[in-house]
């Protein structure tokens, strides 16, 4: 493993979703860097395997510690942000956690409590937790704060493959991050929003199986050929989170191997 590289050095930050592909990729990696970590998940036993990883995979690390947080309940992202209160303040979020529900479908078919969930998780959760990030931020009178909140290239381009919610969810999740980035920006918050392609995580590939029509349905759109590693999200994030992106802020950071930009036909 190569050694601490202190991009992130002295910065406390906080990841949910920390469990999950993407979140758990950016927890090594903010490890790496040199940043006390604090890993966020609603499933505890995923949590504590992730835990486990950070720990056993940089051994170095300065602080990794992990919380129960349910992002749609209010009450717990404000306990998650104010206990690191006593690691002298938040300086970096990462809003990562995010759902794509099996019964989400086209606007005929998706369940309204569907709707309700993935909007409560997606949207309300990168609220929550910009807001607590604010306050924060505020309470320990810090200079400078990077919050980067997960969004998806569905934000960007419609899909064929109806997910309403879902799209809807991140449409207003790269909003509400461009408005952020703007109202906050003088007292040196920045807001940028994450955009990744489909990946190669379980989430997606366990959906897609053997199932070779449906895999090739979406691989032809990479002008790569491939989808994208969770690692190559969680690269884009360090960046966003140190202060090499000083002056990066309202951008919606499209990870995609040039997915949106691209006019792809079969061979
Ligand atoms: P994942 O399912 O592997 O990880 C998501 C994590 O979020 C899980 O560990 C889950 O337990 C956690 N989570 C779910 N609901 C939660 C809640 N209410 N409170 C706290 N944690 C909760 O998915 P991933 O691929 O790592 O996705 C991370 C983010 O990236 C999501 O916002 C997702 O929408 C987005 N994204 C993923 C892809 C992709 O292809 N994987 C593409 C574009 C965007």
């Amino acid at each position: 493993m190569a050694a601490t590289q202190g991009r992130l050095q002295g910065k406390n930050a906080i990841i949910t979703g920390a469990a999950g592909g993407i979140g758990l990729e950016t927890s090594i990696l903010f490890a790496r860097e040199g940043a006390n970590v604090l890993m966020a998940d609603v499933s505890e036993a995923a949590l504590a395997k992730a835990l486990a990883k950070v720990k056993e995979v940089v051994p170095t690390a300065p602080r990794v510690e992990s919380i129960k947080c349910d992002v749609s309940k209010e009450s717990d992202v404000q306990a998650m942000v104010e206990s690191q209160d006593s690691w002298g303040g938040t300086d970096v979020i990462f809003n990562n956690a995010g759902i794509m529900h099996a019964n989400d479908a086209d606007a005929i078919d998706t369940p309204e409590k569907i709707w309700d969930l993935t909007h409560n998780i997606n949207v309300k959760g990168v609220w929550f937790g910009s807001k607590h990030a604010v306050l924060s931020l505020r309470r320990h009178k810090k200079a400078r704060g990077s919050i980067i909140n997960t969004a998806s290239v569905v934000a960007l381009v419609g899909a064929a493959t109806p997910q309403l919610a879902y799209t809807a969810s991140k449409g207003a999740v790269l909003a509400m991050t461009r408005e952020l980035a703007i109202v906050h920006a003088r007292e040196g918050f920045r807001f940028n929003a994450l955009c990744p392609a489909p990946l190669n995580t379980p989430l997606l590939q366990n959906w897609l199986g053997e199932d070779k029509e449906k895999r090739f349905r979406r691989e032809v759109h990479f002008p790569t050929g491939r989808f994208g590693e969770a690692i190559e999200q969680a690269h884009a994030v360090v960046f966003l989170a140190s202060d090499e992106s000083s002056f990066v802020n309202g951008t919606d950071f499209v990870v995609d191997g040039g997915m949106t930009k691209a006019y792809v036909t079969p061979e």
